[in-house]
């Protein structure tokens, strides 16, 4: 697709930059003077100010999302031998984190109605050697924290959560990063809080886990020059680490434009449900993020994913698919044994699922226009399918 057709992005990130501008560029100012540019005041800062935003105590800056997975399963001492259960239908830096950890992934499948985990099929994974389940609070949306106490509980294994996209998300009382023993969050650009490059962090309540992450993302140093582990080097800078402190403020807001968007998409798409059109359900009121927007196209559709998303292209509305191969169908994992039909529910999202233009600033007639458009789309396939 033309990038100069578009007219209304999936993500439109100088909306969030230009009213903070001078802002920003101050606080980068800040950083160049001071000259601390690997882990500088700037990062303990905005460390310490996450960690208390997601409800939790110690923020340990890594070099992404991904690292944040690896790493911070490492420190939680989950690694060989061990299995870890995570969903098949998130995007695979989950996985890679896992494996990157040494310990074994388990996939299972989620729920159709929201694309969460599905802890019963989670349950039935469960084997002597589970360590740990990784929910992914997917789209934005919290897996439940009281399941998650329960399943923990009754199976005796640790909960680390993928909270890449549920920044300062809620549900049941609880803000993502605050029910495991510690969780993952990415600053890639687009995310709900996102830095001007790559950047992640790792949560945790745990002055162990938060301590052995230090080291690990230094190196495995304990002092400067003594190693006392195989440590790496993945640390968010301080410039990074800065420019996300001075949007943190804002985040909230911005959380709730989504939210206010996402409630408008549900009711304006509502009568396109007989068009099979579906939004994923929320379960968690107004906890919810809405890192995406995601509706499925289901199969009583008159029209195909593919040829909706063409219509909406052409129409300068871009869509995104969030994601369309699973885990366990990606070439790169098939020596995890897997195969098709393993997983219904993820396969069949994958088949199903649009991610509509979600990002704060999205005005509401523009939301208007999106829907209208899926809206003229279906009419004019169920007219065709008429005429035969
Ligand atoms: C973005 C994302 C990651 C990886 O984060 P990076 O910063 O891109 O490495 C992991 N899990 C989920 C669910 C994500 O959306």
């Amino acid at each position: 697709m033309n990038n100069t057709n578009i007219r209304i992005p999936l993500v439109d990130l100088h909306l969030q930059h230009q009213p903070i501008q001078s802002q920003l560029q101050l606080a980068i100012q800040a950083v160049l003077e001071k000259g601390d540019f690997v882990l500088g005041q700037a990062l303990k800062d905005f460390e310490a100010a996450f960690a208390a935003a997601s409800g939790t105590e110690y923020g340990v800056g890594v070099a992404s999302g991904t690292d944040a997975i690896a790493l911070g399963l490492q420190a939680c001492d989950i690694g060989m031998g061990d299995e870890v259960i995570l969903p098949a239908n998130t995007f695979v830096a989950t996985l890679i984190g896992v494996l990157r950890a040494g310990a074994k992934p388990i996939l299972v499948d989620c729920d159709e109605q929201t694309a969460l985990i599905d802890l019963e099929a989670a349950a039935r994974a469960v084997t002597p050697r589970t360590k740990a389940i990784i929910p992914v609070h997917l789209y934005g949306q919290m897996v439940s924290p009281k399941k998650l106490f329960d399943f923990a509980d009754t199976y005796k294994i640790l909960v680390f959560e993928d909270a890449a996209q549920a920044h300062l998300a809620q549900r049941d009382g609880y803000r993502a990063g605050s029910v495991g023993i510690a969780a993952a969050f990415s600053f890639y650009p687009s995310k709900n809080l996102g830095a001007f490059g790559d950047g992640g962090m790792v949560v945790t309540r745990d002055p162990d886990v938060a301590e052995k992450l230090i080291r690990l993302r230094n190196y495995g140093a304990s002092q400067k020059y003594v190693h006392i582990e195989v440590g790496t080097n993945s640390r968010l800078d301080t410039l990074q680490a800065a420019v996300l402190h001075s949007k943190l403020p804002y985040l909230p807001e911005w959380n709730r434009k989504r939210l206010n968007t996402a409630q408008q998409y549900d009711t304006e798409l509502a009568p396109l449900a007989s068009g099979g059109i579906i939004p994923i359900q929320n379960h968690s009121g107004e906890g919810h993020v809405y890192h995406l927007y995601v509706i499925r196209i289901d199969e009583t559709s008159p029209i195909e994913r593919q040829q909706l998303q063409e219509k909406l292209a052409t129409m300068g509305i871009q869509t995104g698919i969030h994601y369309p191969i699973p885990c366990h169908l990606q070439p790169a994992f098939i020596n995890l044994g897997y195969e098709a039909g393993d997983f219904p529910h993820a396969e069949k999202l994958g088949q199903q699922i649009l991610s509509l233009p979600m990002y704060p600033g999205l005005t509401s007639s523009h939301v208007k226009e999106v829907v209208a458009a899926i809206a003229l789309h279906l009419s004019t396939e169920q007219q065709k399918s008429l005429c035969f």
